[in-house]
């Protein structure tokens, strides 16, 4: 059977159905294809399952991509307060929980429930179990399902990033830009734990569960928040951050104790230089075990002047050359993706291929930890909506 529209949308996540939403209102006739058997579901597990839907903070610095300036023209055409006048006009209740970031006070149901309506107020029509096999383009572009044909003269693609494939993940975003002869930037897992090399592991994963807040760094980024030692590696806050700017085989710096100054007990000459003294300023910073640890692995060579500076330099330099990271299975998101040279900032659609856009997660911009891949979401697919 052959559906015709004015435009397709592959992929029915959070930029898929923004973008339908926007162009029903104007009036366009949208089919929002979904392989799953339901809509959002990535909604439905983000934030603990409360949805970090945005962040009151967002700003163009707390998104990665090749092109920094990309993400500018959208996200300043939809902004946090656009989504959350929509949050409230629904009656949702919701919080600020930490750092500007907004959660809804009951369930990230809300949130899809929400997008679902205001589809149906925009009249669009959504197809499940849709897994589109084949697209081709001639006077316009015709997506082959299973059973159906669907003709339009605009494709969306929605399809998101690589991350969480048991929930429904797939490439088919990235072989439709290749298809097309649209640039990628290598896809890779974004926001995910470190994994430790052999020896680390070896002398840090039985303290799997202690936390501490530490400062970490990697390629001119910088991040201060909670560190958690696992059973395999690194993970927290910190580190998820911090992972999206990782490549292997580069390393990430820890600084364990920041702003403290461990060192500074022993200008006092009465203070005795003993390992004692030293563990019992350094478990004031850092929880016992981890401190304790930290002495195991290196404490000052001797109790010269010199020799309690490097021991401070290491304490906050402390360098780790991850073995790799936990893989799309665990990643939030997907960093890098469809280059945006190919594509226009203000539209998301493709210079080479009129009628073609990209928007979401398949592109490359990829959002900090804190409500930021959302917000990018709603803005590239709103800003993809308006101009279908
Ligand atoms: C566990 C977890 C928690 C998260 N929590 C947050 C949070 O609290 N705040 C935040 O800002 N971000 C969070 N994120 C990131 C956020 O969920 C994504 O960045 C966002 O969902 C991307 O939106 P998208 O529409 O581009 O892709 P998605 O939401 O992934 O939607 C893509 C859709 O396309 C469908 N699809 C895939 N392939 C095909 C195909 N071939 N044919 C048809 N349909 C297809 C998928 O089934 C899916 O429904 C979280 C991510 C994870 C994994």
């Amino acid at each position: 059977m052959t559906h015709s529209f004015d435009a397709l949308i592959a992929g029915g996540g959070a930029a898929g159905l923004m973008c339908a939403i926007e162009a029903g209102k104007r009036g366009r006739r949208v089919a929002v294809l979904e392989h799953a058997d339901r809509l959002g579901k990535k909604i439905l597990i983000s934030g603990g399952g409360r949805c970090n839907f945005t962040n009151i903070h967002c700003s163009p610095e707390n998104f990665l991509s090749a092109n920094p300036h990309f993400a500018k023209s959208a996200l300043a055409r939809y902004t946090p307060a656009d989504f959350i006048a929509l949050v409230e006009k629904h009656r949702i209740p919701y919080h600020e929980k930490t750092l500007g970031q907004m959660f809804c006070d009951r369930s990230a149901r809300d949130i899809l429930a929400m997008l679902e309506e205001e589809c149906r107020l925009a009249g669009v029509s959504i197809f499940l179990n849709t897994r589109i096999k084949e697209v081709s383009r001639a006077t316009e572009f015709i997506a082959r399902g299973a059973d159906n044909e669907f003709r339009a003269p605009a494709l969306v693609i929605a399809s998101g990033g690589l991350s969480i494939p048991k929930i429904g993940a797939t490439s088919f975003g990235y072989d439709l830009a290749r298809q097309f002869g649209l640039k990628i930037r290598d896809p890779r897992p974004g926001l995910v734990p470190l994994v430790f090399d052999q020896q680390d592991r070896a002398r840090l994963c039985d303290l799997a569960g202690v936390s501490t807040e530490v400062s970490a760094s990697c390629n001119g980024a910088q991040f201060r928040e909670k560190m958690l030692i696992t059973h395999r590696g690194l993970s927290g806050p910190a580190i998820l951050q911090i992972s999206s700017y990782w490549e292997k085989p580069g390393s990430v710096r820890i600084d364990l104790t920041p702003g403290s100054e461990l060192a500074a007990i022993f200008n006092d000459p009465k203070t005795p230089r003993t390992l004692a003294t030293l563990r019992s300023e350094l478990r004031k910073t850092l929880p016992s075990r981890l401190a304790d640890r930290w002495l195991e692995m290196s404490a000052p060579a001797s109790w010269t002047n010199t020799a309690l500076v490097e021991f401070e330099r290491q304490t906050h330099a402390w360098t780790i050359t991850p073995a790799g990271t936990e893989g799309f299975e665990k990643a939030e998101v997907t960093a890098g993706g469809v280059d945006t040279d190919e594509l226009s900032a203000k539209t998301m659609e493709c210079r080479k291929v009129p009628g073609l856009f990209f928007i979401g997660e398949v592109v490359d911009v990829t959002g900090h930890l804190g409500g930021f891949n959302f917000q990018w979401a709603w803005a590239s697919g709103a800003a993809a909506g308006r101009a279908l």
